[in-house]
């Protein structure tokens, strides 16, 4: 009987074969199956029709099991795409589910539920029980399931978990209680499957019927002419031009309610009736900067550096194999225009093509250009939408409407067919990298899917990441440099200051310089716009006693609170990491004294500093604070993109691929935010977000300017940020990460181990280090640590950390592999993130 090797979602849970039953043909590499799993029911993923039989040395898995279900004819993920997920879950040493996981569109994962009902011995049962007196789990959990209808057992066990207050936070095995109530014959059980929820959306659609068109005619009666409202009729009058019927959304964008439709309808004037529909996330969030590139990409000649780049690119794009072109450009060369073209060139040539992007709630410029450069053929996919417009446009993609994908990170795993081009706009973005598992890097997975797929991969970016760039360099990818900006647009000017000298003459509580100031002040009177970029979300970021020195912290996480103002005036002290708040206490919560103080500052208190200082300008802030509702910051930059606010000011939101080109000042309130940290990417990012930032001004006629206030003027990546040079900078970078032996000089993995007290985080930590140092000997790598995580307290958890360091990736994975399996309980307490973004 033919097995098959199948990846379900149980977090890092190996490939699991099972037994395709007599009778059933074998489903193919990528269709969903059913199978059991110890006493349920889940969804897998075929990923091996042909597995070797598993030997009884295998353990483990002791008897195979039949599937049993085959849940779709035709693979459900297309094989490339399981593939690379599977090479994935080895690389990042995750579970093939958990890697899956990440190609999958909501809905996809079908499970089972168990849900149970009492029978008449149970109430005989209960009714001997009586009101009072102590009762057994099991009786709790009887008395649960009173009256006729079935409930599911899951919600039994959160009832039992959180209303009994001795219980309360302890784990129930309700399955097993349930099941033992099954067994004396109190209750019954039944296994019914969820999530196959209603995959398309409908809308409603009002149509006129004969009798609501008889009523328009001149002929009709006049006393039921009369009894219809002038807000019905205009109603009847709409739909009687459109036979076919209009949503109720239209109508009501024409200023007819639903209520005067449903009126109409309870008359049999119209007719209602449900059309199902695709989801377009393109009605919500479209925004085209109003000098887009948008149109026909042929009208535009490019210039002379954008036609060598791409004659470059198109000449390994017709190789038709696999390559990697680092494409770096300065902000404003016209990249944009470049993939566009490339696009193009694909799918004249039959293949389609893939763009990745950091965020599109911020950058929604990007996917809005090629939708009007290939209107249907292109679909998004991020985060950002709905589960319902991420499953049409996932299936769009599936069934090979469309030949373009725009998406963030997780788009990588597109059901494309024959990818020919893969783009990683602002490869060096942190966002690329997901920090949960699977911990993959976006842009890694892309370059490997081009392997696989025998695609052109171009990276762009105006600050590539040193990885990038060392691979760019040693020739492992492709340099294609743009230096100029379009239309020869000189790059903006750049003046340091210095804070220690503002301080000096303007004491300690200075947030704006007096250049900064003066700059806005210029591009107000000439109706300018400018930037503030403090890469801090906040009012203050700490609270502390002056008479004990006291400060407030985070209950759950070892980092202190910062202040955020809420409305009318009203303080509260929040932790970025759990979320905790309080309200910012009168006296100190240690020695009692009236003398709180607030230290350090974000940008609300930017914000409100420039309203003080310029009270009539229109000034708005974006961080993650301000755009909590979807499509606040596609709003917020549209206002923006329109003159509707003078001063923008924000995190390193603002400093995302924005083409603003009214913006002709760019301020930085404090180039050190990231500096000061004990990370060795700190340098590099804050390279790279001054460099990005600066690039957002003078963008358009004007020339722009820059002013970046300081405590470290020195510093190398301040230096190079202000005359933005790449090189000089990476150059630089090199010789730290060579002497420190960081990447991109070897292949760093980092363990966080959790636990309920940092002696128990540590300990667990030990087991697994000891491990790692047996194999390391031998394998030629070294292990650091564990030592307390610089975060020791995260959301409640203790937390130590181990490093990894070596230059062969392979025997690394498959070290860390061996000393997890001593202790497959230890999994689910450590998190190893392989190539990490930063090591905090
Ligand atoms: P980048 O992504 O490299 O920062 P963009 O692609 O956003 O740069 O281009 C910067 C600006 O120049 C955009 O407004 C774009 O429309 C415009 N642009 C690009 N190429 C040309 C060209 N060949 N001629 C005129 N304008 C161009
Ligand atoms: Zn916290």
């Amino acid at each position: 009987m033919p097995l098959v090797s199948v990846a379900v979602p149980v977090p890092s849970l190996d490939l699991l074969t099972y037994r395709v039953p007599e009778g059933l043909e074998a489903p193919e590499v990528g269709a969903r199956v059913l199978v059991p799993l110890g006493n349920r029911r889940v969804t897998g993923i075929v990923v091996d029709a042909k597995p070797p039989v598993p030997g009884p040395s295998d353990g483990g898995q002791v008897a195979i099991r039949d599937l049993l279900d085959i849940l779709d004819p035709e693979p459900f993920l297309p094989q490339t795409v399981v593939g690379l997920a599977r090479w994935v879950a080895d690389y990042y040493a995750c579970g093939p589910g958990d890697a899956l996981g990440a190609a999958m569109p909501p809905f996809a994962w079908v499970e089972s539920e168990w849900r149970a009902r009492i029978t008449a011995a149970g109430e005989a049962r209960l009714a001997a029980l009586g009101a009072g007196g102590r009762r057994t789990l099991r009786d709790s959990a009887l008395g649960l399931l009173t009256g006729a209808s079935w409930v599911p057992v899951r919600s039994v066990a959160y009832r039992l978990e959180h209303l009994d207050g001795s219980r309360r936070g302890r784990i129930v095995p309700a399955r097993a209680l349930v099941r033992a109530l099954q067994e004396e014959g109190l209750v019954e059980i039944e296994d019914v499957l969820t999530g196959q929820a209603d995959a398309f959306k409908t809308i409603r659609v009002a149509a006129v019927t004969a009798a609501g068109l008889e009523l328009l005619e001149p002929t009709s009666r006049k006393d039921t002419v009369a009894s219809v409202g002038p807000k019905q009729r205009e109603a009847l009058a709409v739909l009687a031009g459109v036979p076919e019927g209009l949503p109720l959304s239209a109508l009501r964008e024409r200023g007819l309610s639903t209520d005067v439709v449903q009126r109409l309808a309870s008359r049999g004037l119209v007719s209602l009736r449900r059309d199902q529909v695709d989801r377009d996330p393109f009605e919500a969030a479209t925004f085209l900067p109003e000098n887009g590139s948008a149109g026909d990409p042929a009208a535009r000649e490019l210039t002379p550096e954008q036609t060598t780049a791409l004659e470059r690119l198109q000449c390994l794009l017709a190789g038709g194999s696999f390559a990697t072109a680092l494409l770096h450009g300065v902000t404003g060369s016209g990249k944009t225009e470049l993939y566009l073209r490339l696009t193009a060139a694909v799918r004249a040539a039959g293949r389609s093509a893939l763009i990745l992007v950091p965020e599109i709630g911020l950058t929604p410029a990007l996917a809005g250009v090629f939708r009007a450069a290939f209107g249907d053929h292109v679909a998004i996919q991020h985060s950002g939408l709905s589960d319902g417009e991420r499953y049409d446009q996932w299936q769009r993609i599936r069934r090979g409407e469309v030949d373009v994908v725009v998406g963030t990170r997780s788009a990588v795993f597109a059901p494309l067919r024959s990818v020919g081009l893969i783009i990683v706009d602002e490869e060096h973005d942190g966002s690329y990298k997901q920090e949960d598992t699977p911990r993959y890097h976006g842009r890694d997975v892309a370059v490997m899917r081009g392997k696989r797929e025998d695609a052109l991969v171009v990276l762009g970016s105006a600050t590539p990441s040193i990885e990038s760039y060392q691979n760019a360099t040693t020739g492992r990818y492709e340099m294609v440099t743009m230096t100029r900006r379009v239309l020869d647009r000189p790059l903006a000017h750049v003046t340091i200051v210095n804070m220690r000298d503002e301080f000096a003459e303007r004491g300690p509580d200075v947030v704006l310089s007096q250049p900064l100031l003066e700059g806005i002040a210029a591009r107000l009177s000439r109706k300018e716009q400018v930037l503030v970029l403090l890469n801090r979300r906040g009012y203050a970021t700490a609270v502390f006693c002056r008479q004990c020195a006291a400060t407030i912290d985070c209950p759950n996480c070892s980092v202190s609170l910062t202040v955020h103002s809420g409305p009318r005036d009203t303080r509260r002290a929040r932790c970025h990491y759990c979320n905790y708040s309080t309200v910012v206490p009168k006296t100190c919560p240690q020695c009692a004294a009236p003398y709180l103080d607030q230290a350090g500052f974000g940008t609300e208190r930017v914000e409100r500093e420039i309203l003080a200082a310029f009270p009539s300008a229109r000034v708005e802030r974006l961080d993650r604070d301000t755009i909590r509702r979807r499509g606040a910051a596609a709003a917020l930059l549209s206002r923006f993109g329109r003159a509707e606010i003078d001063v923008l000011v924000g995190t390193q939101m603002i400093a995302k691929g924005h083409d603003f080109p009214r913006v002709t000042l760019v301020g930085v309130v404090s180039a050190d935010v990231g500096l000061g940290l004990a990370d060795f990417r700190a340098a590099e990012r804050t390279f790279q977000l001054l460099t990005q930032v600066v690039g957002r001004a003078g963008r358009g006629e004007e020339p722009g300017e820059a002013i970046i206030q300081t405590l470290y003027p020195g510093h190398y990546s301040i230096r190079h940020a202000r005359r933005q040079d790449y090189r000089a900078f990476f150059d630089e970078e090199l010789i730290f990460r060579r002497a420190m032996q960081y990447p991109p000089f070897v292949a760093l993995t980092s363990g966080i181990v959790r636990g309920r007290s940092l002696a128990a985080a540590m300990e667990d930590a030990e087991t697994i280090v000891g491990g790692l140092r047996q194999a390391g000997g031998r394998a030629g790598f070294l292990v650091l640590g564990p030592a307390p995580a610089p975060f020791v307290k995260l959301r409640g958890e203790h937390r130590a950390q181990f490093f990894i360091k070596g230059v062969r990736r392979a025997t690394m994975r498959e070290a860390v592999r061996k000393a997890l399996e001593v202790q497959p309980e230890l999994r689910r307490r450590v998190a190893i993130d392989v190539d990490p973004m930063t090591v905090l």
